[in-house]
């Protein structure tokens, strides 16, 4: 009898009974150590709606119902995983709906109205750091928390303090709207079939709103500008940027208080927020500038 979550098939025997197997294009590695998937619902669940993407054959799916999720809206790119994903459906008591759609095109925002929503995804290594970019940078902000399993190199770089090699733009974005830290590794061997590198599930908790930095999109263009070119200082790295808004590049980087001799990772989250602040700042009237 599979009536109950609970008494749903071992992963391995969801896999073969539905001839699944790992396609190396969408990035699938798959978790099928039900206790493993346990420990990174936890961090998710309980909680009233929670967006997954990628359940490939569903055990994170599983274990977040599991851990008190109230609903679960996940999306699977791979229509071969749907019948899977159906069996799980059927048990959930209408707490679980499928889309299946690319997350890079699906906007989790348009999927409930509730407030805030929580994401969990152990993300597919070719469209993670996207899609992390895409939430983190929404506005306005419709999560409270990510929970995510990432490639380590990637998780190390969301978490990562100035001065460090891994700091640049995924750090400045993270910590300019949310407090992260990693949870806990997770080795390759975890996986099925296993990738060539180990993974980390990081944790990504709101900040406050009066802490958080307002304009996600231009502090992304700054550090895109800046990291893009890491090794030049930003006199030279940001000279397009002030070329595109038509301001004076010294008149922006001394307004900032930003020493245009210094390279992008020794400027901190702060540094960067002084950049984006005086960048609106020239793009205002005369009598509203800073
Ligand atoms: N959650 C499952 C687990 O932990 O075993 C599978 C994880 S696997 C690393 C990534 C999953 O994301 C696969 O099921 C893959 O088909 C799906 N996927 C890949 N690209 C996607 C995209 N653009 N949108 C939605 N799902 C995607």
């Amino acid at each position: 009898m599979n009536n109950t979550l609970e008494n749903l098939p071992p992963l391995k025997d969801v896999l073969q009974k539905h001839d699944l197997f790992a396609k190396k294009s969408l990035g699938q590695h798959f978790l099928l150590d039900l206790n493993l998937t346990d420990k990174i619902a936890r961090l998710a669940a309980p909680h009233e709606m929670v967006i997954e993407v990628g359940p490939g054959p569903g055990g994170l799916t599983r274990s977040l119902l599991m851990a008190g999720a109230e609903r679960v809206i996940a999306i699977e790119k791979d229509e071969r995983f749907l019948p899977a994903l159906q069996d799980i459906v059927s048990v959930a008591d209408a707490r679980l709906h499928i889309i299946n759609e690319d997350a890079l095109r699906t906007d989790p925002a348009n999927l409930s109205d509730i407030r805030p929503l929580r994401i969990c995804a152990n993300l597919p290594y070719n469209v993670g750091t996207k899609l992390l970019i895409n939430w983190l940078t929404a506005a306005p902000p419709f999560w409270d928390r990510l929970v995510l399993m990432l490639q380590k190199e990637v998780a190390e770089r969301v978490v990562a303090t100035p001065g460090n090699k891994a700091y640049g733009r995924l750090a400045v974005l993270a910590g300019s709207i949310a407090h992260g830290h990693i949870s806990f590794d997770i080795p390759a061997s975890a996986f099925t079939p296993p990738p060539k590198v180990d993974s980390a599930v990081i944790v990504l908790d709101i900040l406050p709103e009066n802490k958080r930095f307002g304009d996600l999109k231009l502090l992304g263009q700054i550090t895109a500008g800046a990291f893009g070119q890491r090794r030049k200082m930003l006199r030279k790295s940001l000279k397009p940027l002030a070329k595109t808004h038509s301001i004076d590049l010294n008149d922006w980087l001394t307004k900032a208080n930003i020493d245009p001799t210094a390279r992008p990772e020794t400027i901190d989250i702060a540094g960067f927020h002084r950049l984006a602040q005086s960048l609106t700042s020239f793009n205002q009237p005369l009598d509203k500038r800073a």
